[in-house]
């Protein structure tokens, strides 16, 4: 009875790219034997000279790891499956090829990374391996930043960043890359006079483009492996799909507020981003951090174990957290982790995979490009107020009430005069707070951009205010052309 067996992306150049090959065997030892002696290079990576299967690699049995089974004398049978999971550590090398294979250090790199060289958890080898290694970086923002300065500065050969952003003056309080005469500058110009300046032993290559299903393979198949720092919903996917398909490490790390995530996702045989959270959430229900914020300090604390996470995986060091969840909590100051598997009946990572190539992952997550950067979902433009108009009619002593549904801590930075603030999430429970009847003034509704108050205009046009309409731009185009002093965020 032939076996199923699921063959790692590291170890398909030697069974003719095929990731399941059926093997006959009546336990995990004999299947293995079988396949040794079918693809003889594989035989050579999963066993000793001595025929002692090698300690790099584990073998599951379903779920289940031999080690806790009856190891090798594991019996298996026809609806079995039984799956070769190499350890980052060890012998076949992480990312790169053999030892004799990694180029050498020069007299100023060993000086340079003295402090690594005599870890017995680094070595010589170990910062070879770190030179030969190749990482992308997805974004050079909050997360990008600290992890591409460690990368660089721990001597990671080639560093690539993929961004198409200029410096804003509102980065620099977490973008640790930039300073004051960045703002205005293509991100990815100042960023590699920053890591250039700090390490120029490394090689820089700059993506200046934003990642899409056009460019994303091509893109990956360059690097061995990927840090995650994208700030949104369809980038995030991208990222996931694309190293699945390209066999490439995810070294995740996500923010909000006070709340940190990281995982390695799409390690050979662990989790993907998509086991975790198959679908995105509905656009809107989880704010972006332009909208809801972030602790500056946070992306330091994430990035920073994606650098180390990402610097254990080429060293094939220590424990990564492929198949965990690191959650942390800045405001409480607890760190927990959360075991994760990987599902079987993943999309993309499963035994049976529905989705085998890029996607339109804007639709996927039901985004546009223009909602995702918080301009207005598309009203009917007689329901929409320029701030001209809204200016004008404020000036005539028209019948206009403006409702402001930012939140309260936006409110105190800049408001309209006059304005009443009901934040969106609270404004189904206190429409009887809104001026209503024969003869009520018209509800001009407004937010920072116009994207939470298009949601308030269709609220409260559902409830029965036929009089409502929404301010085009939000306060910051307020600010922009009626009232230049008081300051935008
Ligand atoms: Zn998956």
């Amino acid at each position: 009875m032939p076996i199923k067996i699921l063959i790692p992306a590291p170890l398909r150049p030697f069974t003719n790219q095929q990731g399941t090959v059926h093997i006959e065997g009546r336990d995990v030892g004999e299947v293995l034997q079988n396949l040794a002696a079918a693809h003889a290079e594989l035989g050579h990576h999963l066993f000793t000279s001595d025929g002692r299967l090698r300690s790099y690699v584990n073998v599951y049995v379903n779920d289940d790891d031999i080690r806790y089974l009856d190891q090798e004398r594991t019996p298996v049978g026809a609806t079995d499956v039984v799956s070769i999971v190499p350890s980052v550590a060890g012998g076949a090398g992480a990312v790169a090829g053999a030892v004799d294979e990694l180029p050498a250090l020069s007299p100023a790199e060993v000086q340079r990374y003295s402090r690594h060289l005599i870890m017995p958890e680094v070595g010589v080898d170990g910062q070879r391996r770190l030179k030969a290694a190749r990482v992308l970086c997805v974004g050079a923002g909050g997360l990008g930043s600290p992890a591409s300065i460690y990368l660089a500065a721990a001597g990671v050969g080639t560093l690539g960043l993929v961004d198409f952003d200029n410096v804003d003056a509102s980065n620099l309080q977490r973008q640790i890359l930039y300073g004051m005469s960045d703002v205005g500058r293509p991100k990815l110009a100042a960023a590699a006079d920053r890591l250039r300046g700090l390490n120029p032993e490394v090689t820089l290559r700059t993506h200046d483009t934003p990642l899409t299903s056009a460019n994303a393979l091509a893109i990956f198949s360059e690097y061995d492996l990927v840090v995650d720092g994208a700030d949104n919903f369809p980038t995030r996917y991208l990222v996931n799909d694309a190293c699945v398909l390209t066999g490439r490490p995810n070294v995740y790390g996500s923010i909000f507020r006070f709340d940190g995530q990281a995982s390695v996702f799409a390690a050979p045989g662990g989790p993907c981003y998509r086991c975790l959270y198959p679908e995105p959430p509905p656009p809107g229900l989880v704010p972006s951090c332009a909208e809801g914020g972030v602790l500056g300090v946070l992306p330091g604390i994430i990035g920073t174990i994606q650098a180390a996470e990402a610097i254990k995986v080429i060293l094939g060091a220590g424990d990564t957290l492929a198949g965990r969840l690191l959650l942390f909590d800045a405001l409480h100051m607890r760190f927990r982790t959360l075991n994760l598997r990987r599902d079987p009946a993943c999309p993309v990572c499963g035994d049976a995979p529905t989705v085998t190539a890029l996607i339109d992952y804007e639709q996927f997550c039901g985004v546009g490009p223009t909602t995702q950067a918080g301009a207005t979902a598309a009203l009917p433009p007689e329901l929409e107020t320029t701030v001209e108009e809204l200016k004008a009619r404020l000036d005539r002593g028209d019948a206009v009430w403006v409702l402001d549904v930012r939140e309260k801590t936006e409110y105190d930075i800049c408001r309209i005069a006059g304005s009443t603030l009901i934040p969106l999430g609270e404004l189904a429970r206190r429409t009887d707070e809104l001026p209503q009847g024969p003869g009520a003034p018209e509800i001009v509704v407004h937010c920072k951009m116009g994207g939470r108050s298009a949601k308030a205009v269709r609220l409260l046009r559902d409830r029965g205010f036929a009089n409502v309409s929404n301010l085009k731009g939000g306060i910051l185009a307020w600010i922009d052309r009626i009232d230049p002093s008081q300051p935008k965020y």
